[in-house]
Parts: C-alpha cells; structure tokens; sequence
C-alpha cells in the first residue's frame, strides 16, 4: 500500500505532507479523467493560509502530471 509522504507540490510551491488518495477520491478522479489510474496518486495535505486543505493532486514520481493543478473537492460528500 502507499504511505505518505513528503513531496513537492505545485500549488504551495514547496515540500509538503502528501498522503495517497482513499478509494473514494481515486474513483471522483478516475470519473473525472474517463480512464482508470494506479495508486500511485498523493493529494497535498498541507493547511493553507485560508486554513483550507491544499488537497492537489500529483503522481509520485511527476510533479506536474496536470497540465493545469487539479484539487479534490473541499466536500467529501462532492466525491459521489
Ligand atoms: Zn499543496
């Protein structure tokens, strides 16, 4: 299983916790991408200034995987 981690995010523009997307959000992502996907995808965790979850998504090994920076929703319930 992934564990998690620190990586660089795109959108904090640093080094960040990252923890590996629940099988809920893998699916939200996989409908928003029409393809299906490995688990080798992080969300940031970090707490931004607005005191929001930075929640972007990246691959492990690629850091702009998304041509524009992609977020889960802030509602889980918007995951359905
Ligand atoms: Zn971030």
């Amino acid at each position: 299983m992934p564990t998690p981690k620190r990586l660089t995010c795109q959108m904090c523009r640093s080094k960040e916790p990252h923890e590996p997307l629940t099988s809920n959000e893998k699916g939200w992502l996989q409908r928003q991408l029409g393809n299906r996907i490995g688990d080798d995808y992080y969300k940031c965790v970090n707490t931004r200034p607005d005191d929001k979850v930075c929640l972007s998504i990246r691959r492990l090994s690629v850091e702009k995987h998304f041509r524009l920076t992609k977020r889960l929703p802030d509602n889980p319930d918007d995951l359905d």
